[in-house]
């Protein structure tokens, strides 16, 4: 049984695109494109080919452009087809298959639990390949930080978010943004004595130095060091004077220092 084989896109400012790929059958897939030019190049150079065209599938996350203008451009162009959020169907560009909690993807022999986790929007899902390790969660949780509340409150969010918190370890976060940069400064600033995050702060200046993607990370460093997971932190707590407070609010009151940060 091997692992998915992944590779990173970068595209527009800060988006991140992925191409997968299951290695004992050949299917392809794209998560989350907002363009299908650059997908098709990297393919090609990769000499990757799906089994009834470049690529077999879209897996959308939400609907935001920035993470669905490409799909009916490529569903054009190579007759795939698109899996997305069932709540947010309607906003899927070419959607087929909808998913929605507990629901099973199969891209070839690889399959992905679906997780909804809405939030960001209302119908944001995430895809869990757990033999492969790999969490696709877009602009849920983002390395180091978390999606802004357009189209849900931080309860919700905060629901989403623990979901995740319940995989393992190991787990590789793939996220729909490069964003880290500055998510490690505000992390820092409402969690100022975590060595754990200090130390990765100091990795993520590094890597962004070289030009380097800090995605994937993994979700046991996550939480370690990403304060919107970590809303039960004494520390946290205390600093914001909230020791009173339930979990879904003193993340609330994170995300929201974040928001005018
Ligand atoms: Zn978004
Ligand atoms: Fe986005």
């Amino acid at each position: 049984m091997s692992s998915l084989q992944i590779e990173i896109l970068p595209v527009l400012n800060d988006n991140y695109m992925y191409l997968l790929r299951d290695p004992a059958t050949g299917v392809v897939g794209v998560v989350d494109p907002p363009v299908a030019g650059p997908v098709l190049e990297r393919l090609a150079e990769l000499d990757w080919r799906g089994k009834q065209g470049e690529i077999d599938w879209i897996l959308s996350t939400h609907h935001h452009p920035d993470h669905t203008a490409g799909n009916l451009e490529l569903k054009e162009r190579t007759g795939c087809q698109v899996a997305g959020p069932a709540a947010e169907r309607e906003r899927i560009p070419g959607i087929d298959v909808a998913l929605s909690e507990g629901d099973l993807f199969s891209l070839g022999e690889r399959a992905a639990r679906i997780f909804d986790t809405p939030g960001h929007t209302a119908g944001h899902i995430s895809y869990w390949f757990d033999d492969s390790q790999a969490l696709f969660c877009a602009d849920t949780l983002f390395a180091l930080g978390c999606g802004r509340l357009f189209e849900g409150s931080a309860e919700q969010m905060w629901l989403s978010l623990q979901k995740l918190l319940a995989l393992p370890n190991e787990t590789l976060v793939y996220c729909g943004h490069e964003y880290t940069l500055s998510n490690a400064r505000f992390a820092t600033s409402i969690d100022p004595d975590n060595s754990a995050l200090a130390a990765r702060a100091a990795e993520v200046e590094k890597r962004r130095q070289a030009g380097e993607p800090t995605v994937p990370s993994r979700l046991g460093e996550e939480k370690a060091t990403n304060p919107f997971l970590r809303p039960f932190d004494e520390g946290i707590r205390s600093r914001l004077g909230m020791q009173e407070a339930d979990d879904a609010e003193v993340f609330g009151e994170i995300r929201r220092r974040k928001d005018e940060a």
